[in-house]
């Protein structure tokens, strides 16, 4: 029988294997929906005047005024459909969610500090390691420092971040042991030393992922994104090069300072370019001439940010609850996520990091003849992240139901992300539960010990005094020193299994069903 050719079903569906042996007959089973699709869309995208409170606004306040005027919606600053925050979730913030759409998520600044966020996705590679294994090796400075220089090997290279630098600032490679500083709060990660090249420069790719709703747990990511290219030819680190932060980084704010740095403001922003800062849709028409495999790339992108959107959500559904707590189904949020991504040379996509608070802002610093300094509107910004925020701010306007039935809205395709219950869930819950729910970050002694009142969850070797003293061992490196944080917990939790010998997983399903 002759194969049927596929059939172009909707434009988020294009390279979706399965419609590659789609029947007629199947097609016309497709045409309803996708009309309704279709109605759905042409609607949204006709929506009423949306109200746009920006009294909060940072640095996407240029954007945002763009793409009010663009689409005729109103410039407010009080109340509104939506509100735009340009700094995490504080608690001075909490009247607000009852009254408008806010675009962040109690609990996502945990991003901004590498310790932790790499601690929480150090113990999903633990529990599932084939699932996890798109972060560079990570180690926690000084929690794991004996275990760092036990695998250490001289013949690698590794960067060190500070916890809570951004923009590069800070990180340094090495290769040798001695130059680790262990004094302060740093993540040690191997050094990905064969990125993929273009233009014999390394570069690393920024894409955009929302979120809409934590339940049912709604996922998109943006079709479009940027490329951040380093202003010096790369070579594999040696001990000449390896201080040369214009050569291994890649962060524009730092780039930009070097003689290199070039500024491409020229209309073609999709086609091939020179600057130090492109677009993603550029970078990948220069992938296929260099023979990589687009789709091959994307598809593992995908399916590492849907992994990742997997291990935040214990996390994020434990902050709602943590700080709306009975009005929790009252509040609606979105947020939009940077993921900065790496490709090696073989085209496999490295996840470097997440940012909770990606820059939305759209001019850039020019210099002008007399040498003095300008912001100007870049226009590679001011398309990529017009798509980012403005299509962002549609969907989160969308009722929840009808965003379950689109597979995406403009630039945005929405992701399968597994919602099923993990360990971490159940850890979560558990932590919850101790605490009360109550504004309470941290668990205090006592309430760590309200554990030992479950079934079996003491033997002749552990007794109930003996979670004091657990919880004591545990904290004693925080700066909290009687308080126990989530990260704690995990731990706490792992010891506890092995001290009850028991099965972690066991342990946690029979205390969850008690509770
Ligand atoms: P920051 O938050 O300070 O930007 P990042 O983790 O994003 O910190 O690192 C800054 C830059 O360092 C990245 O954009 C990338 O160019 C480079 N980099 C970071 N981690 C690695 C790694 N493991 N291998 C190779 N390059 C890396």
């Amino acid at each position: 029988m002759q194969q049927q050719q596929p059939h172009d079903i909707s434009p988020w569906n294009q390279n979706n294997d399965d419609l590659l042996t789609v029947t007629e007959q199947q097609v016309d089973e497709f045409k309803t929906p996708y009309e309704n699709f279709q109605q759905q869309q042409d609607q949204y995208k006709k929506q009423k005047v949306i109200k746009v409170n920006t009294t909060n606004c940072r640095g996407e306040t240029r954007l945002i005024r763009k793409l009010i005027a663009k689409n005729n919606w109103k410039e407010v600053f009080n109340d509104g459909d939506i509100c735009l925050l340009g700094l995490p979730f504080k608690q001075q913030n909490y009247d607000e969610y009852f009254s408008q759409i806010v675009n962040r998520y109690p609990g996502m600044d945990l991003l901004a500090h590498k310790t932790q966020s790499s601690f929480y996705l150090n113990k999903f590679a633990q529990y599932f390691p084939e699932e996890y294994e798109f972060f560079p090796k990570t180690y926690i400075i000084p929690d794991e420092l004996d275990k760092f220089q036990k695998e250490y090997k001289n013949t690698r290279t590794y960067i060190a971040k500070p916890d809570a630098g951004s923009q590069g600032d800070g990180i340094y490679l090495l290769k040798n042991l001695k130059e680790v500083k262990t004094n302060e709060s740093i993540v040690i990660q191997q050094y990905i030393s064969k990125p993929l090249l273009i233009d014999k420069k390394k570069f690393d790719l920024r894409l955009y992922v929302l979120i809409t709703s934590l339940d049912p747990y709604l996922c998109y990511i943006n079709k479009e994104g940027l490329a951040r290219f380093c202003t010096v030819d790369y070579e594999k680190p040696n001990d000449k090069n390896i201080r040369n932060s214009f050569m291994h980084l890649t962060n524009y704010s730092l780039n930009k300072r070097s003689t290199n740095f070039q500024v491409f403001n020229g209309k073609n922003i999709l086609d091939i370019n020179e600057g130090t800062k492109r677009t993603y849709t550029s970078i990948k028409k220069n992938l296929e001439i260099l023979g990589y495999n687009n789709q091959d790339i994307e598809n593992e992108i995908e399916s590492l940010v849907v992994s990742y959107l997997k291990s935040l959500l214990p996390f994020l559904a434990f902050n709602q609850k943590l700080v709306f707590q009975k009005k929790v189904a009252e509040v609606k949020c979105f947020q939009v996520l940077g993921f900065d991504i790496l490709l090696d040379e073989k085209g496999k996509p490295w996840l470097l990091e997440v940012n909770s608070n990606p820059s939305l802002q759209i001019e850039h610093e020019v210099f002008s003849a007399n040498g003095k300094s300008v912001f100007e509107e870049s226009l590679i910004d001011s398309y990529v992240k017009e798509l980012v925020l403005g299509d962002a701010i549609k969907l989160a306007m969308m009722p929840t139901e009808d965003q379950e039935e689109l597979p995406g809205f403009e630039s945005y395709r929405k992701l399968d992300v597994d919602s099923t219950e993990t360990i971490f869930s159940q850890m979560m819950q558990l932590y919850g539960f101790l605490s009360g729910y109550k504004f309470q970050e941290y668990l205090t002694s006592s309430k760590f010990q309200k554990l030992a009142s479950f079934p079996q969850m003491t033997s002749q070797t552990f007794l109930k005094h003996d979670y004091d003293l657990l919880f004591r061992k545990i904290i004693l490196r925080s700066c909290n020193t009687n308080l126990m944080d989530f990260f704690q917990f995990i731990i706490a939790i792992e010891q506890l299994a092995g001290k009850l010998n028991q099965d972690l997983e066991e342990m946690l399903d029979r205390i969850t069903q008690n509770l």
